[in-house]
């Protein structure tokens, strides 16, 4: 799927409204000519923020800007939760078109993100988290919030991660991820 970088985001449901950064296609080509070259540091700042893959069900996308026979080939999503109250969503190939295509995400983005910190408790925490143990919302979505639930380093995260362990149907799907995004907040949780 092919979108304007900034343009909201519709690839997949999702219950928090995100931008989209780095959707890129043939029609609009490599998109960010206008923007700045992107540095070692941002780069260096994207990768480390972009650990944790999202709605990988979505299926294998080649890159359109690779040769035919050895296309580069990504699955899933990453989701960048910024300090500025800002969120977005990028494909997993979004490093593979910087590095090997030139791609430059709008700068926008990326001084939002070299500006984050440990994120404080915010709406869009309490809305993942409310997701996250509501039996009644679809179990692909709980399955996503407890991915992002990671980026906040709160108690209230831990809180509902643990409950989400104990949620039989969920954890049969999740448990591993569920595990992982505990040992991450557990990480950087402050005492
Ligand atoms: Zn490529």
């Amino acid at each position: 799927m092919e979108y304007l970088d900034l343009s909201p985001y519709e690839y997949a449901p999702f219950p928090l409204p995100l931008r989209c950064i780095g959707w890129l296609g043939r029609e609009h080509g490599v998109q960010g000519d206008g923007e700045p070259p992107v540095t070692t540091a941002e780069l260096a700042r994207l990768r480390a923020t972009s650990q944790r893959l999202g709605s990988v069900m979505l299926g294998v996308h080649e890159c359109e800007f690779c040769p035919e026979e050895s296309a580069f080939e990504g699955n899933g999503e990453f989701r960048y939760y910024l300090g500025n109250g800002e969120s977005y969503s990028a494909p997993m190939m979004v490093l593979h078109y910087i590095e090997a295509h030139g791609y430059r995400p709008p700068l926008v983005f990326r001084e939002g993100l070299a500006e984050t910190v440990d994120l404080p408790w915010d709406g869009r925490a309490q809305r993942l988290s409310e997701i996250l143990l509501d039996v009644s919302q679809d179990l692909d979505l709980r399955y996503e919030a407890v991915i992002d639930l990671a980026n906040w380093p709160d108690a209230r995260s831990l809180d509902a991660l643990e409950r989400a362990a104990a949620d039989e149907e969920l954890a049969d799907i999740a448990s591993e991820e569920i595990h992982r995004s505990r040992e991450l907040v557990l990480g950087r949780l402050k005492p």
